[in-house]
C-alpha cells in the first residue's frame, strides 16, 4: 500500500517510551501479567497465539538502531492505516444516517494496561471494548513474519483492521449480543458465536481494503495476497497443528484458516456491509 506522506491519525496513545525500551524478560511479573490478560481476553485476539508466542516472546532488552528504525517505520505505517480506517469507516457510518466514533491506537513495547486488564506482547494485539482502544506491540509484526510465516508489510494493515472491525462490532452492539449469550448457551454455542464475531472482524477488514482502495487507489497488487496469507496463517486449525500436532475443532477461538481467507475475501470482493452476517452463514 503507498502510505508515505499521506495522513497519520492522531487517535494514537504512543505508550513506547515509557518503559525507556528496556524491559525486563522471562517469567516472574510479566508471567503473570500474561495469564490475567489471557483470562480478560479470552486468549488474545489474532488467534490463540499463546502457545505460539511464549510469555516474554517478542521482547526486547535494548533495540538496536536498525530495529528502532524498523519500528519507527511500522509506527508511522500503522497510524497512516488508521487514520485509513476512520476514512472509511467515517464514510460507511455516515451512508447509513450514523456517526463514526473513532477508536484509539495504543502502540505500547512489552506490557501495558488496558480497561481489560493488563497485556503483553505476547497476548498479540487486541481490542478493549471497555476503553474503545485497540493494542498493539508492534513487535507482533516481527512475529507474523518469522513465526507464522506471514510477511509483508499488508499483513500489518490487516491485523489493524480486524481489530477495528471489533470496535464497529462494539459501536453495533454486536459483540455485546454474543457478550450476553455467555450465559444463556452452552460454552460450546457461545465458542461458536464467538468464532462467527472474529470472522465478522475479518469481514470488516476486508470491507475496509475494499473501500480504502475505491477512495483513494492506494493499493497494491501484493496488498491482498498478504493479508490473505496473514489470515491463512493464523487460523485456529494451523495454530493448533503447529502448538500440539492436531486439530481440535471445539476449542476454536477464530475460525479455520479457509475461514478467515474466506470473510476476508468476501469483504474485499463486494465491499458490501449487508453480506457480513457470520452467524447465519454455514461458513
Ligand atoms: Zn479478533
Amino acid at each position: 500500500m503507498q502510505w508515505l506522506g499521506r495522513r497519520e491519525s492522531g487517535n494514537v496513545d504512543d505508550r513506547r517510551g515509557m518503559s525507556g525500551g528496556q524491559i525486563a524478560t522471562g517469567g516472574g511479573v510479566i508471567g503473570v501479567i500474561f495469564l490475567i490478560a489471557q483470562f480478560l481476553l479470552g486468549g488474545g485476539d489474532m488467534g490463540d497465539l499463546s502457545q505460539i508466542i511464549p510469555p516474554g516472546g517478542g521482547m526486547q532488552t535494548e533495540m538496536t538502531a536498525e530495529q528502532k528504525a524498523k519500528e519507527e517505520e511500522r509506527a508511522g505505517f500503522v497510524k497512516v492505516v488508521l487514520a485509513d480506517t476512520e476514512d472509511v469507516w467515517d464514510k460507511l457510518f455516515r451512508e447509513q444516517g450514523r456517526q463514526y466514533q473513532t477508536p484509539t491506537l495504543v502502540l505500547f513495547r512489552g506490557y501495558t494496561t488496558s480497561a481489560c486488564g493488563s497485556a503483553s506482547s505476547a497476548s498479540g494485539p487486541f481490542y478493549c471494548p471497555a476503553d474503545n482502544d485497540v493494542y498493539i506491540d508492534l513487535s507482533f509484526a516481527e512475529d507474523l513474519e518469522n513465526r507464522f510465516g506471514a510477511p509483508g508489510q499488508f499483513a500489518l494493515a490487516y491485523v489493524v483492521a480486524h481489530e477495528v472491525g471489533h470496535h464497529v462490532q462494539f459501536l453495533e452492539g454486536t459483540s455485546a449480543k454474543v457478550q450476553q449469550l455467555r450465559q444463556r448457551v452452552s460454552e460450546g454455542e457461545y465458542n461458536k458465536a464467538s468464532v462467527m464475531l472474529e470472522l465478522q472482524a475479518d469481514f470488516y477488514a476486508g470491507v475496509w481494503a475494499h473501500h480504502n482502495q475505491k477512495m483513494k487507489n492506494v493499493m497494491q497488487e501484493k496488498d491482498i495476497a498478504e493479508a490473505l496469507n496473514a489470515a491463512n496463517a493464523i487460523g485456529d486449525d494451523r495454530l493448533q497443528k503447529q502448538s500440539q500436532g492436531h486439530v481440535t475443532p471445539d476449542a476454536f477461538t477464530h475460525g479455520t484458516s479457509a475461514q478467515r481467507m474466506y470473510w476476508f475475501k468476501k469483504g474485499w470482493d463486494t465491499g458490501d456491509l449487508s453480506q457480513g452476517n457470520t452467524f447465519a452463514s454455514a461458513r
